[in-house]
């Protein structure tokens, strides 16, 4: 645990360092702890020091503590593939999904968020420099994308997210993120939106994320220690 500890208050440390260096409010960067394959009591020993926030991929292991830990208010950020047959619970059980990139799952999400909750804040996941991922947008069906979604009122549309082709070297991976910025501001622009949410950045790259203009880092590794599967 106070390993945990170490590495999480490690981790805020490069989140601010790298926020004054790049002239960036701290308070307009979220840290996403992604928890995934982690147990439940990593989860609530970080939310006794303060965080809330928490990402998780797999559906099934993410229920699992959610039901353990029902009794804080945690924010729950799916960030794995959606498929077709998780859409129900994921819209019933999560706050955000950052990794939308199909209209028929934002129908299915849409249709199936519980009245009872606010809209589900969700990112459209883009593919701007991995030809070989089948994750993702590119930015030629984004537009198409963009307006089905913001169709569909149990849906709020937040912003971008984006996992990049790994890069050593930082200019490389900040021309990537600014690229998605980029994107986000024309996409303002051109459909007079406010989507205020880029979701990018994980431990070996957030450095450049923020640099760019990151509102959400995911980082797992960098808090938790490697994952041991
Ligand atoms: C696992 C994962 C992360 C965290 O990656 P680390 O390198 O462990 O910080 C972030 N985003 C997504 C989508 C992930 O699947």
């Amino acid at each position: 645990m106070a390993d945990l500890f170490d590495r999480y208050h490690q981790t805020r440390s490069a989140l601010l360092n790298a926020a004054r260096e790049f002239g960036r409010h701290p308070e307009s960067i979220t840290l996403l702890a992604v928890s995934k394959t982690r147990p439940a009591e990593d989860i609530s020993n970080l939310y006794r020091i303060g965080q809330r926030d928490f990402g998780e991929n797999y559906l099934q292991d993410a229920l699992a503590k959610q039901r353990r830990l029902a009794h804080l208010d945690l924010r729950w950020h799916f960030i794995g593939p959606v498929q077709s047959n998780k859409t129900r619970q994921i819209a019933a059980r999560f706050h955000w999904v950052h990794t939308l990139d199909r209209t028929k799952i934002a129908q299915r999400l849409n249709q199936q968020r519980p009245d009872h909750l606010p809209p589900l804040n969700v990112c459209l996941q883009i593919n701007i420099d991995d030809e070989t991922s089948k994750s993702g947008v590119t930015l030629m069906e984004l537009p198409q994308l963009v307006e089905s979604v913001l169709e569909l009122n149990r849906l709020k549309l937040r912003g971008l997210m984006v996992i990049p082709r790994p890069k050593d070297d930082f200019e490389q991976q900040r021309q990537t993120f600014s690229a998605v910025k980029a994107t986000l501001d024309e996409f303002n622009q051109r459909y007079k939106l406010a989507m205020d949410t880029l979701s990018m950045g994980m431990s070996a790259d957030l450095r450049a994320a923020i640099a760019a203009g990151s509102t959400m880092v995911r980082i797992g590794t960098a808090i938790f220690g490697p994952r041991n599967h």
